[in-house]
């Protein structure tokens, strides 16, 4: 029994889901801590390195031998300078997170994207484990999707690979906070819908999951916005697996937790637009929000056996 661990950091725009993580992806021990991004990405850098230096130290003092770390913020990052480059809700602009972790920890650091980082857990570990080409799409705030081909997430020549809630579904349509129109996440991220709803019905404080439960009980207006949300995926997904010809797809994020109401719909409408596609099989996500931390700490053993 190996006592070695390594040190995850899931850095998210609100909170930070941090872990010691054994050499089979073991979660040892857990905890979460504000980001504070608020307070300026100086300060989110010194709060990240003390909490990861805090997690290095508790695991020696638990007899445990922290052998490497991983770190996993948004935005967009260069992975093989170990860079923080551009991050809208951190505010990270080209911060070296990964040198200045190895210098503070004195450990092996990787530097991952946390939604790349969480596909990678749910192929390997999660909803896609035995499967070769795993396509997992997180749907929350906004969409974007990590491709993993045999146990590696594909960050593409610049860090910006995955970018499906950017895939325009419907020309001309709502504005999309990239600058573009009828992007995929302008109409069916979680956001989007909850919404679309309140601006229709002026009810306030309705999310998407709100709307797909009444979707369900048979509410009108409900139902018309969450079939619109269906088809506009199903539009996203159909030059997803033109791209990718994923043989599962995996869905995470807050909308996910909408389950069969959103599953059962998509892989209806999937069905009905794909001509020479493969279909693939369009499962929920396992791992919930853990997921990110879990990639962390791959990305960090990856890191470990490739320096060896
Ligand atoms: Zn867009």
């Amino acid at each position: 029994m190996s006592n070695d661990v390594v040190v995850a950091l899931d850095v998210g725009g609100t909170g930070m889901k941090c872990a010691l993580v054994g050499r089979g992806g073991e979660v040892v021990h857990a905890e979460r801590h504000p980001t504070l991004a608020q307070r300026g990405p100086e300060a989110v850098t010194a709060n990240i390195l003390d909490i990861a230096a805090g997690l290095a130290d508790r695991a020696r003092a638990d007899g445990l031998d922290p052998v490497a770390a991983g770190l996993v913020v948004p935005g967009v990052i260069d992975e093989g300078n170990g860079i923080a480059v551009w991050s809208s809700n951190v505010g990270f602009r080209d911060v070296p997170l990964r040198e200045l972790t190895q210098k503070r920890l004195g450990l092996p650091t990787a530097l991952g994207h946390d939604v790349r980082a969480g596909g990678l857990a749910e192929a390997r570990l999660g909803a896609g484990r035995g499967q070769r080409h795993v396509l997992f799409i997180a749907i929350g705030t906004g969409i974007a999707a990590a491709h993993v081909v045999d146990g590696k997430a594909l960050g593409g020549a610049h860090g910006a690979a995955g970018e499906v809630g950017h895939i325009v579904v419907r020309p001309g349509g709502p504005a999309c906070k990239c600058g573009g129109h009828g992007c995929l996440e302008s109409i069916a991220s979680a956001s989007a819908v909850g919404r679309r709803y309140v601006e229709i019905s002026g009810e306030a404080g309705v999310t998407a999951y709100d709307v797909a439960t009444r979707a369900a009980a048979g509410e009108e207006l409900a139902n018309q916005i969450w079939t619109e949300t269906v088809e506009a995926f199903a539009d996203g997904l159909l030059t997803a697996q033109a791209l990718y010809d994923a043989g599962i797809i995996v869905l995470g994020g807050g909308l996910a937790e909408a389950g069969e109401a959103l599953l059962a719909p998509l892989r209806l409408a999937l069905a009905q637009r794909v001509t020479f596609h493969r279909l693939p099989s369009i499962v929920r996500a396992k791992l919930g929000d853990t997921a990110g931390c879990l990639g962390a700490a791959l990305l960090a053993l990856d890191h470990l056996e490739e320096t060896r």
